[in-house]
């Protein structure tokens, strides 16, 4: 593409709600052949609700939300939001510790939590039926939290409009649960993988880009380093979380179904001819 056709493109695409952020990106969108999603946040709303909790030592209910809630502050993570409204001022965490992909620990009351998932909290590792995290102090379990989650309203129309421009489409998520697959099902892609770190993430992407061009979505938060690996990536974005997005593509106002428009945009640019 010329500078003067880019110059176009890029106020094509503002226009649309999507943010390019290098250069390059014209030449790369009309090459993609290969769309990886992660699933919270991407796929999802990300906008959780606690549907159960399973207390299984000492704590009371009110009590292992507050601990979670404490752990929570200041993540970042969809999962964190859902145990804002828990939040005791009084209690104090220190030497606090974000694992992404995993969870987060800390010292509440002299003693060493965590929260996050089973794998990470507790050693183990069992397919759940949802999205589900777990709390320990001193290593032993005090709770397990299921929240639930809402599939977008524009995914189905993203999904199909790849499918259409002949992407194969995949799904790579941390979530440890048959969810993802019922997601998958439920959206028509077939390749699915659960319960990925981000290191299992990016190892996947890597393999994908043996084969062909890989755009990978991701919330580009807490997928960050996923997304850095990839030839091409696009996060949703909204308010001020996008000074703290790092994807070469933000999709404002968290519309998916933007990404078809970018390519379709992308290809016209490369056939103007100053
Ligand atoms: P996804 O790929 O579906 O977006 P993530 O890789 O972000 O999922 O997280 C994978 C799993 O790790 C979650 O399902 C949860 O169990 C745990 N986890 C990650 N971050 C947090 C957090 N901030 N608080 C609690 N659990 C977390
Ligand atoms: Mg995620």
């Amino acid at each position: 593409a010329t500078p003067t056709a880019v110059t176009c493109g890029t106020a094509i695409m503002t226009r649309l709600g999507i943010i390019t952020r290098r250069s390059g990106i014209f030449e790369k969108l009309p090459k993609i052949q290969h769309v990886v999603f992660d699933k919270t946040g991407t796929l999802t709303l990300g906008t959780l609700s606690i549907s159960n909790i399973e207390l299984t030592c000492e704590l009371s209910k009110s009590q292992a939300l507050a601990y979670i809630a404490a752990l929570e502050s200041g993540s970042l993570h969809p999962i964190a939001k859902a145990f804002a409204p828990y939040i005791d001022n009084s209690m104090t965490v220190t030497q606090r510790q974000s694992v992404v992909g995993n969870g987060l620990s800390g010292v509440i009351h002299g003693q060493q939590c965590k929260v996050g998932s089973q794998q990470f909290v507790n050693n183990t590792d069992m397919v759940e039926s949802s999205t589900t995290v777990w709390l320990s102090c001193e290593g032993v379990v005090q709770a397990k939290v299921t929240l639930d989650d809402e599939v977008r309203p524009e995914t189905a129309k993203a999904v199909s409009q790849l499918k259409q421009m002949g992407c194969k489409l995949s799904i790579a998520s941390g979530d440890n649960s048959t969810e993802v697959a019922a997601l998958g099902k439920r959206l028509g892609i077939d390749d699915v993988h659960k319960g990925l770190s981000p290191k299992g993430k990016l190892a996947l992407i890597d393999k994908f880009q043996q084969q062909g061009q890989v755009a990978m979505f991701g919330d580009g938060i807490n997928d960050a380093p996923v997304l850095a690996g990839a030839n091409l990536s696009i996060a949703m974005g909204s308010g001020a979380a996008i000074s703290k997005n790092s994807a070469d593509i933000i999709l404002l106002g968290d519309n998916l179904a933007r990404f078809a428009d970018a390519v379709k945009v992308a290809k016209l640019t490369g056939r103007i001819i100053k």
